[in-house]
């Protein structure tokens, strides 16, 4: 933990820096709030969602008489934590059936993360003694699928591939029903990005789900994201939100990113709690998304 705190804070100050030049000022004039606005719209933090925790910051102040650089930024915590807050649950659903293993569904666009998010989920499980089996589900790339292999051999789990250019739906179906007769707790089922064929892409995905749910439930459709995308990755990653149910993000590369403040954007434009962060391309490098400890590495 002591290690995922120092990797975001040394990551994720823009906002930080940003500030104290702000407080080394001595009264909160135009010019301030126009850097505080700069400093959040840096950071990603994007427009609508900037220009709501400025008004609301002004307001304060001025009610508040705030003077002190500590007053402000604890004004700023407690707007960061707002616009940060969900009404949805942040962990991972589970199955419902104790007969059926859990069903995770990977989608994203190619080079997000997928296959090393799915390699480090699998990690967390296996380390807590609940078996998992991986679906290569993105027949399209041979080498997608011997990644996901090389993860399933790192953390102890099984995986299921079809040979290259075989149907998605077939492999994902395969690997749940085999998920099932080896009563693993999870399956990961690992897709094909190509966005550059939208609609073929859309329609193997929902291909994917429709056959996958033949067995039951999908529990939880995480889409990944690359936090480095910015805005942009934002449009994008809408496209699947229109296809698939998804009911997570997982965002990851924070740790090469000063723009934490597309945690906000992703979850007003998606509205979609962000699940997990990756921090690092190792095993170990993911975390569960807490709000108090982001708003503290953002203000660093
Ligand atoms: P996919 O095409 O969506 O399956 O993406 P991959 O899992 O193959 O990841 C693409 C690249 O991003 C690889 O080089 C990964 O090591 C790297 N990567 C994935 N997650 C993270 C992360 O959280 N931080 C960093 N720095 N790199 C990551």
């Amino acid at each position: 933990l002591v290690r995922l705190r120092t990797r975001l804070s040394r990551s994720q100050n823009a906002i930080g820096r940003g500030l104290l030049t702000l407080l080394s000022r001595d009264r909160l004039d135009e010019d301030a709030w126009e850097e505080i606005e700069d400093t959040l719209l840096s950071a990603d933090v994007g427009l609508e969602a900037t220009g709501q925790i400025v008004d609301r910051l002004r307001e304060r102040t001025k009610v508040l008489g705030t003077r002190t650089p500590t007053e402000l930024r604890a004004l700023l915590a407690e707007e960061l934590t707002a616009a940060l807050t969900v009404d949805s649950s942040r962990e991972l659903a589970t199955s419902a059936s104790p007969d059926r293993p859990t069903v995770i569904l990977v989608v994203g666009v190619n080079g997000a993360g997928k296959t090393t998010t799915c390699g480090k989920i699998a990690r967390v499980l296996v380390a807590d003694g609940r078996p998992v089996l991986l679906g290569a589900a993105d027949t399209f790339r041979a080498a997608a699928a011997d990644q996901l292999e090389t993860w399933a051999g790192r953390v102890g789990s099984s995986v299921v591939r079809g040979p290259e250019g075989a149907d998605p739906a077939s492999v994902a179906f395969d690997a749940v029903k085999q998920g099932i007769e080896q009563g693993v707790d999870t399956v990961l089922v690992d897709t094909a990005g190509r966005l550059q064929n939208k609609s073929g892409l859309m329609d193997e995905l929902g291909k994917v789900k429709r056959v996958i749910e033949k067995h039951g439930p999908v529990d939880e459709t995480l889409l990944v994201l690359d936090a480095t995308t910015g805005q942009n990755g934002l449009e994008q990653a809408r496209v699947f939100t229109e296809v698939v149910q998804v009911s997570g993000v997982v965002l990851t590369k924070l740790d090469g990113t000063a723009k934490g403040g597309i945690v906000i954007a992703v979850q007003r434009r998606l509205n979609v709690p962000v699940k997990l962060i990756g921090l690092g391309e190792g095993p170990d490098d993911l975390a569960p998304f807490d709000v108090a400890q982001f708003v503290d590495a953002l203000l660093d």
